[in-house]
């Protein structure tokens, strides 16, 4: 009879709900199918066809599990299986509430399928002890880097950011690498809340766990912070595994149908401006209309990515923006092909809200950023691109807001003077160019970091290995 130790491996992904996850997750899958592991991600109904398609044309046999999101439970309407369809604090609470329900439904699936290892969101902090019952490894996937995760830890071991006098004091995060300054602006909202919320309660809960889990998958690659990924082992002691970039295993197939591409392919190489800021923020008509002067007044040529639908009132648009940007600019409403835009030789610049995944795409791909950075862990990555790598200067956005405070912020945040400066910053000049080079620079050793004995490359395989030594 065969035993379990000849069977491929079998890795269980629960993804946190939102389609920022949803990118990175199905590459890590598909990139351990690579490798013969056999994988699952489970998700739940609203969320399912996120997953479907991508997975369909994949050629992995991936498999799907999809279970109940218990929005009735908490008295939330149904439908309700993502962050950003929260609109309110309330239904925010109920949400975050609603994902601690969702153990005895992994629970019944890891007993039913007892796979090799259950790697969960950060966010499911329960997820640890459910694999522990049934002794098998929990794994975290963070979707964020080594920076961002050093940045937290020393700051909530030392709290710096409780010394200072006011919000907009700057201080060292302590025993980093490098000296890098914050303020209590800059900070998510979890530091300088002091009533407990279901929110509060759920990032204490998964801070405590990460500390009794397996281990770590990052999706990153050495060489970019290699300091950082030796403080997070080293210093806090904990087990982690970079093998990204992961939107490079999965190289994005131009869509030649797609028009923004037949106009790029006129475009010189490294002239035209990518400005997309990730899947949930969403700027108020006065911040878009601050950017739309501040495109214009730079003459840079640009693709502008807009989460919204064309409607007769444009007054997010300066007043015939359209017809004198003709030829020189392309709004992209809705969902833009971002990999393969930032893949494109006529790509120069990344105005970007420092999503970790963007941000990674635009070192895959050399391309160098203009910071934009409005919520989650996204003030940290703006330092480790502009102070640490060097690759992108800061736009000047200086808080951190919630997603949906952002949204409904009447006044801009961010004038158009400091969009055009930041702009011609970028595209023009000798310290545009140094920031070029450095910018390709990384992209080639991200290349090389996911192929064939490459830094990333090599630790997907010691991951894989390490798991395989647990089952025996
Ligand atoms: N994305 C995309 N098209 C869009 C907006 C976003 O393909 O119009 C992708 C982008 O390439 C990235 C992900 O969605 O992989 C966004 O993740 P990120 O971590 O940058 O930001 P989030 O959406 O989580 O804030």
């Amino acid at each position: 009879m065969e035993t379990k130790s000849h069977q491929p491996l079998q890795i269980f992904f629960f993804p946190y709900m939102g389609q920022g996850y949803t990118v990175p997750l199905i590459n890590i899958s598909k990139l351990f199918a690579s490798h013969g592991v056999r994988t699952t991600i489970i998700t739940t109904t609203l969320n399912a066809p996120l997953f479907s398609k991508p997975i369909q044309s994949s050629g992995f046999d991936i498999e799907l599990l999809v279970i109940k999101f218990p929005c009735i439970e908490v008295g939330l309407p149904e439908g309700i299986e993502r962050p950003n369809l929260a609109t309110t604090l309330e239904m925010k609470e109920k949400f975050f509430k609603a994902t601690t329900l969702l153990q005895p439904q992994i629970d019944k699936i890891l007993d039913q399928h007892r796979p090799d290892c259950l790697v969960a969101d950060t966010f499911f902090a329960w997820a640890t002890d459910v694999a522990a019952k049934f002794s098998i490894p929990r794994l975290i996937f963070h979707g964020t880097s080594f920076f961002p995760m050093c940045a937290s830890l020393n700051l909530l071991l030392y709290q710096p950011h409780k010394k200072v006098s006011s919000d907009s004091e700057s201080f060292v995060i302590p025993n980093l690498p490098d000296k890098i300054k914050m303020t209590r602006n800059q900070l998510p909202v979890f530091f300088n809340q002091n009533v407990e919320t279901e929110f509060t309660k759920l990032v204490k809960a998964s801070i405590e766990s990460e500390k009794k889990s397996y281990g770590v998958i990052v999706n990153s690659f050495y060489e970019l912070e290699s300091n950082y990924a030796d403080h997070y082992r080293n210093v806090f002691g904990r087990k982690a595994w970079h093998i990204g970039p992961v939107s490079l295993f999965n190289k994005a197939a131009v869509d030649e149908e797609n028009g923004c591409f037949h106009w790029l392919n006129f475009k010189k190489p490294s002239s035209v401006i990518y400005i997309c800021f990730g899947s949930m923020t969403n700027f108020s008509d006065s911040q878009l209309l601050e950017i739309a002067v501040g495109l214009e007044a730079s003459g840079q040529e640009f693709i502008w990515v807009v989460k919204k639908e064309k409607n007769e009132k444009e007054e997010w648009l300066p007043k015939g923006f359209e017809q004198r940007m003709e030829g020189k600019g392309v709004i992209i409403r809705g969902w833009a092909p971002q990999v393969a835009i930032l893949e494109h030789e006529a790509i120069g610049g990344f105005v970007t809200h420092c999503g970790w995944n963007s941000i990674l795409e635009a070192v895959s791909a050399g391309v160098p950023m203009i910071t934009w950075p409005v919520s989650a862990e996204q003030f940290y990555n703006e330092k480790l691109v502009t102070q640490i790598l060097g690759i992108g200067v800061v736009v000047g956005a200086q808080k951190w807001s919630t997603f949906e405070e952002n949204s409904v912020k009447r006044e801009a945040i961010v004038q158009s003077e400091a969009i055009e400066k930041a702009l011609t910053r970028i595209m023009v000049g000798g310290e545009a160019e140094k920031i070029r080079s450095k910018a390709n620079a990384l992209g080639e050793m991200a290349t090389r970091a996911v192929q064939v004995g490459g830094s990333s490359f090599s630790d997907l395989n010691a991951l894989i290995e390490d798991l395989r030594s647990l089952r025996a």
